[in-house]
């Protein structure tokens, strides 16, 4: 339909792939994309949209929002109209003008549909329709069944009023997650409905009949926080025992400065962009809840996202924004007077809301004031938290942490291996019931037996206590033999590696006794910054590594981004599958720059030290010549000819790859199994998803099949690694060295125990009971056939 010039249109629908919705920061987006200079029209439908297209004015720097305007119309007709008037050449006044007459010529010809029958929304005076519905949900209409009845409001162009007519609350909007919880609407409770404007009969049936469905609650009551030994088949992911009080990462104390502000507009706009910081996280928490365990626990997320958007508390906030106090300590005082009033509802399940409340509340806060992490909260505790980002995971610290539970994650996930590296007792998908301890309350965690015990009792804790003293002892022991190499019984040597994620790690595995640093996890240093590191700080940081590792050989893995490891500074092209999409090699090859100015800076430090380089992710022989090339290219640009001790290898991580051991083989001088990625792909299982960790064990015959293949493939002509979690298992090293691996990468402080391990072997005899378990009929078969060969005697 549109001759003439070009007009933009930008959509911002849909809070992801599957869920509906709308998010101001990518309204923001949208407007910055669709504007030309000459202004934008944004068109939007319902409820919500409307709110996030407000919130997303706020957030617009002053050139764009001044030529924004937010236009009342009919979605679609409003959108061709405008386009189409727009292309003639209108400005943006005319063209939401005639946006807004859009429905005209559909009125003329559907006489029906005549806008005098419908009175519009504002020329209703008081409640058009009533009706009146009885709460029969056990809790009374809690924040789940309140969220519920709040979203199908806010769906529909019509205004609703409720109030509680058995203890004669005033009115409150429905559309107000806050106000519908001031009703305190017990069970039993009748409640009144009055609406009115376009939709007020949809409106009016759907909310009763929502009522009449329990506002989709199971009956089932929600659990009492009861604490004992809570258990949702929580997982070993971090060895060591740790016994403390509950540091939640969502009820630390906050400090709130209380400071006053000259630019209001400025401190409207950073709360926006903190309330959309939460926002997607809260999202994402929520994607996880209902993947990982029900849409059901999931639902108490919608609540957290209404409060987030919710009209009475962001006027609160907004009151004392324009009474000029800063955007943290307005929006304390309005979470505060919110908290408050549900604090003194009489129901004590009501009255539990208020946590929701704070516990939202204090996520904005932390956003405001930059606190990034559960790190910065204070005093020594076992961390309770939901899922901890890697960048979390990263900065907590031993002796502030004595050991994590958390509610999600799995095993393989890189937070638990950054906690396993640290040293941190972690347990992991212990469930959300998890988040409901209290701070203080005394927790002890068993990260080797993925057990937890909340308030232990005297002989529980002595029991955990000498459990931590027998580790103790046989740590020390390692650690004294943990410099010698190590062989096995019958004299097979076996390199005994360490994975580095940060400088710090390298120092400990040489403290640790490393013969080699087997896997350095490059990421580490693009990753959360706005821009890659040059060349030279590249050079520097892969120096350090290696002094710290006192000149032994360095395997540096070339950037592997993708999956769960995103880069601030590279969006991803938001893939569905982003596991299966373009992660490690396939990225760097995407944007050679990036990985030559890599192999630059690793090529200047092989000159001077050994250095493998070592490419991840790779499953076609294309790839690896493609990278070979450009590690030609950046040895060339080095110019000092090829470094001598210069190794090349790559991951095995696709089975596909593992499988075609041999062809890769005649290319490179060694193979690193990771066995993290290589068991997710071979069986299908997410590593960070916990309900799939069962399935995702790399003790499966067949990812066994898969190590063995790459070993029979590489022959004579390439060492073989392995670099995954798996590596430190004591069970699995017998199967591995049975397998023809020589070299084992582990987080440095596994590395005196693996040891120790190897010197327990007998090669000959690893490799009769490997050839067993590549047979097994399961994970636990093959399990068992290692276990007592590998029962280590750290007293001998
Ligand atoms: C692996 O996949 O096993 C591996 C070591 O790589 P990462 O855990 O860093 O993905
Ligand atoms: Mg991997």
């Amino acid at each position: 339909m549109l001759h003439g010039r070009q007009v933009r249109i930008a959509i911002a629908a849909g809070l992801d792939e599957n869920t509906f919705g709308t998010d101001a920061t990518q309204i923001v987006e949208a407007i910055t994309d669709a504007d030309q200079g000459e202004g934008v029209v944004v068109l939007m439908d319902l409820g919500s949209a409307v709110l996030s297209a407000e919130l997303a004015l706020e957030l617009l720097d002053e050139p764009h929002r001044d030529g924004v305007l937010l236009c009342p119309a009919p979605l679609v007709e409003g959108l061709v109209v405008a386009a189409v008037a727009a292309a003639g050449g209108a400005d943006r006044h005319e063209v939401a003008a005639e946006a807004l007459a859009a429905l005209a010529g559909k009125a003329a010809q559907l006489p029906t549909a005549a806008p005098e029958e419908h009175p519009a929304r504002d020329t209703a005076k008081s409640g058009d329709l009533s009706g009146v519905f009885t709460v029969s949900n056990a809790h009374g209409l809690h924040a789940r069944p309140a969220a519920r009845l709040v979203q199908e409001v806010r769906r529909l162009d019509a205004e609703v009023r409720l109030r509680n007519r058995t203890t004669g609350t005033p009115w409150v909007p429905a559309g107000s997650l806050s106000k519908v919880a001031t009703l305190g609407a017990l069970h039993g409770h009748e409640v009144e409905i009055e609406v009115s404007g376009n939709q007020a009969r949809e409106a009016l049936s759907h909310i009763l009949a929502l009522a009449a469905r329990n506002f989709d609650e199971t009956d089932e009551a929600p659990a009492e926080v009861a604490p004992a030994i809570l258990s949702r088949e929580p997982r070993a992911a971090s060895p060591g025992v740790g016994i403390g009080p509950a540091r939640s990462t969502r009820f630390g104390p906050i400090e709130v400065p209380d400071e006053t502000a000259d630019d209001p507009a400025t401190e409207w706009r950073r709360l926006g962009k903190a309330l959309a910081a939460v926002r997607r996280n809260v999202r994402q928490l929520r994607v996880r809840t209902a993947r990982e365990l029900s849409e059901d626990e999931a639902a108490i997320f919608d609540a957290h996202l209404l409060l987030l958007d919710d009209a009475e508390l962001l006027d609160q906030a907004r009151e004392r924004i324009n009474g000029g106090l800063a955007a943290a300590p307005a929006w304390h005082a309005a979470v505060g007077r919110l908290h408050d009033e549900l604090a003194a509802l009489t129901d004590p399940y009501l009255q539990a809301r208020a946590a929701d409340v704070r516990a939202v509340g204090d996520q904005v806060l932390r956003s405001l004031l930059g606190i990034t992490g559960p790190a910065a909260q204070g005093a020594a505790g076992v961390l309770v938290a939901g899922d901890l980002t890697p960048a979390e995971a990263a900065e907590l610290q031993p002796d502030q942490v004595v050991a994590v539970l958390m509610a999600f994650s799995s095993p393989n996930a890189h937070n638990a291996i950054l906690l396993r590296a640290k040293g941190i007792p972690t347990v992991v998908g212990a469930g959300q019931a998890v988040l409901n301890i209290e701070d203080g309350e005394l927790v002890a965690v068993d990260g080797g037996r993925g057990e937890y015990v909340v308030n232990p009792p005297a002989e529980v804790r002595e029991a955990y206590a000498a459990r931590a003293a027998e580790l103790a002892e046989r740590s020390t022991l390692a650690l004294k033999h943990a410099a010698a190499p190590a062989h096995t019984r019958d004299g097979a040597e076996v390199l005994v590696a360490a994975n580095i994620g940060a400088v710090s790690d390298a120092r400990v595995a040489a403290e640790m006794g490393a013969d080699l640093a087997g896997l350095v996890r490059t990421e580490f240093l693009f990753m959360g910054r706005a821009a890659a590191p040059d060349i030279d700080e590249q050079e520097a940081v892969y120096r350090e590594i290696a002094e710290a590792l006192g000149g032994r050989r360095i395997t540096l893995r070339t950037l592997d981004i993708g999956g769960d490891k995103p880069l601030d500074f590279l969006p991803s092209p938001g893939e569905a599958n982003p596991f299966l999409g373009v992660r490690g090699i396939r990225l760097s090859l995407n944007h050679p720059q990036l990985l030559t100015d890599q192999l630059v800076a690793i090529v200047r430090v092989a000159h001077d030290t050994p250095v493998s380089v070592m490419f991840p992710m790779v499953s076609n022989l294309d790839e690896l010549l493609a990278a070979r090339r450009l590690l030609d290219d950046a040895i060339k640009q080095v110019g000092r000819g090829q470094p001598d001790e210069l190794q090349v290898g790559i991951m095995i991580e696709v089975p596909g790859a593992a499988l075609k051991a041999a062809t890769f083989a005649l290319h490179v001088d060694f193979f690193s199994i990771g066995t993290n990625d290589l068991t997710q792909y071979a069986m299908a299982a997410d590593r960070n998803n916990d309900a799939v960790a069962e399935v995702g064990d790399p003790f499966d015959p067949g990812v066994l099949q898969l190590i063995e293949a790459t070993c029979r493939g590489a022959g004579d002509q390439a060492l073989v690694a392995v670099c995954g979690e798996i590596a430190s298992d004591e069970r699995a090293a017998a199967l591995l060295v049975g397998l023809g691996v020589r070299e084992l990468s582990v987080t440095p402080r596994a590395i005196p125990g693996t040891k120790q391990t190897v010197r327990s072997l007998d090669s000959q005899h690893a490799t009769t009971l490997a050839k067993l378990a590549l047979h097994a009929d399961s994970a636990a078969t093959a399990r068992e056939i290692v276990t007592p060969l590998t029962t280590v005697d750290h007293r001998a």
